[in-house]
């Protein structure tokens, strides 16, 4: 059962922080074989109806997605939804809500910024975004382009990171309610890149323990451009708390993210794929 299928559950476009428009990108994991892709922007789904179109035309399954920003005992925690109905009015009246968090913040780091001597970001991320979708990498790009910073990195090293002078921490909604917005849009909730947030084993287990509380099913299991033992140790994860396992690159573009689309391993063994219970066609055109 898809088993010959190439997953790619994790990946963003011009939508949020990701650089190929979401055709693009659907054309992009085509071209190198990936069978079902799931796009996932940070907390919106405004790229579905143009990849879905790409999609049709290139043979390739597209499953709606989301990646949703929440706080958990002050960490951010990034949840995936995936095979949402993007029509839902519950959903969609919850990421409303985190793009207008997003503005917020995004005027909050302007001001810290301009305290700093340096004008004019918040009409630079305007005009990248429309004023849709603000996320801390448009920051980074300002900062890039303007000769602040050698690269993005150099931007959240000195300026966006936790701790740093525009820093700008966000009242995320919490787990529950990312997962309420997602199951009430048919979705199933993945706790998206677990080792990346540096929790103890203890907050971890903690971690994973409240999310499947809350009606999560999955953990990505394959995470980006991780190496075999992060995949073994987050399948482990899956496995120990009896939870679905997912596979994704976390794909930003080939300048963000050199490891590229369709990620490097596969499931071990013993994970439960999240597409288990999906209806997939066998092979693709
Ligand atoms: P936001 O959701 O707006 O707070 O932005 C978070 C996004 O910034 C993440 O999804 C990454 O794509 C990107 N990001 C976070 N930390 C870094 C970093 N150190 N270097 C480059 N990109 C980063
Ligand atoms: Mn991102
Ligand atoms: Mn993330
Ligand atoms: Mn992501």
């Amino acid at each position: 059962m898809n088993n010959n299928l190439i997953f790619d559950l994790h990946t963003h476009s011009c939508c949020s922080d990701g650089e190929l428009t979401p055709a693009e990108l659907v054309s992009a994991a085509k071209q190198v074989g990936v069978d079902v892709l799931a796009l996932t922007d940070h907390d919106t789904t405004a790229g579905f109806t143009e990849a879905s179109k790409q999609a049709k035309q290139m043979g390739l399954q597209l499953v709606a997605g989301v990646e949703i920003s929440t706080l958990w005992k002050k960490h951010e925690i990034h949840i995936v939804g995936l095979n949402i109905d993007p029509d839902c009015q519950y959903l969609q009246q919850g990421l409303t809500e985190q793009a207008n968090r997003r503005r917020q913040r995004a005027v909050a780091i302007a001001e810290r910024l301009q305290d700093l001597g340096i004008e004019g970001a918040y009409a630079s991320v305007y005009k990248q975004t429309a004023g849709d979708l603000i996320t801390r990498p448009h920051f980074a790009k300002f900062l890039q382009e303007g000769g602040y910073v050698r690269d993005m990195a150099g931007a959240f090293r000195y300026y966006l990171a936790r701790g740093k002078p525009a820093y700008v921490s966000v009242e995320w909604p919490d787990i529950a309610e990312a997962v309420e917005w997602i199951k009430s849009a048919g979705g199933q909730a993945v706790l998206a890149h677990p080792l990346r947030y540096k929790l103890t084993n203890t907050k971890l287990n903690l971690l994973v323990q409240e999310f499947k509380q809350a009606g999560g099913e999955g953990i990505e299991v394959v995470a980006g451009c991780c190496g075999l033992n992060e995949v073994k140790q987050a399948a482990n994860l899956a496995e120990h708390f009896n939870m679905l396992a997912s596979r994704g690159s976390d794909f930003h573009g080939k300048k963000i993210t050199p490891a590229g689309l369709g990620c490097s391993h596969k499931l071990p063994a013993q994970c439960q794929p999240i597409w288990r219970d999906w209806h997939l066609l066998e092979l693709s055109a």
